[in-house]
């Protein structure tokens, strides 16, 4: 499954489905590529959740905007993230897997294309897989069974509203 386009939801979506997974029992993981550093309501909330189940766990791997630090260190991190996918998808241990802003990750070279591409290649058929993010390539468009593109219709940053928080964090 892959979350795409220039509109909002693609992260609350994929939180959205690691809840209903969950609560059909399923084993859930949750790998952000990129974030790192700022406090997010999602991380608060399912800490909750995992307190009181193995079941579902989500981690944030990165280092924050990659406006910001050095990009060998970004690139570094992401490296890393993607040997953890890795070691997680072939684990067994989980029915769903969220690699979350992994397009971005892609789009910015922090990882390559191919080898985004591999970890859904390498996926045991019974696991789900859903990658999010703007900029979703072809290849892996084409690779996927579900694909949902986000559209921009309206963002209240365009008026000059920032980040709001419960609703952008
Ligand atoms: P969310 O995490 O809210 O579901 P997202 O995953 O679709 O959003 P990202 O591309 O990951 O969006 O961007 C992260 C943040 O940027 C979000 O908090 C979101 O509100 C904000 N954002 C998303 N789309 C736009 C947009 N078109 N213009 C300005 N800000 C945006
Ligand atoms: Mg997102």
């Amino acid at each position: 499954m892959v979350h795409t386009g220039d509109g909002k939801g693609k992260t609350t979506a994929a939180l959205g489905l690691a809840l209903r997974a969950f609560g059909a029992g399923l084993k859930v993981l949750i790998l952000q590529f990129i974030k790192g550093g700022q406090s997010y309501g999602e991380l608060e909330a399912l800490k909750f959740l995992s307190e009181s189940s193995p079941r579902i766990k989500i981690q944030q791997c990165g280092l924050g905007f990659t406006s910001q630090g050095d990009k060998s260190e970004h690139k570094k991190v992401a490296e890393e993230t993607l040997q953890l996918a890795r070691k997680e998808i072939l684990s067994g241990d989980w029915d769903l897997i969220i690699l979350d802003e992994i397009n971005y990750a892609v789009k910015f070279n922090l990882i390559s294309e191919t080898e985004m591409l591999e970890l859904v290649k390498i996926r045991p058929p019974q696991l789900h897989l859903l990658l999010t993010g703007r900029d979703a390539t072809k290849n892996l468009i084409e690779l996927a069974d579900l694909v949902t593109e986000m559209k921009l219709v309206k963002h209240p940053f365009n008026a000059g509203i920032k980040a709001q928080r419960g609703i952008e964090f």
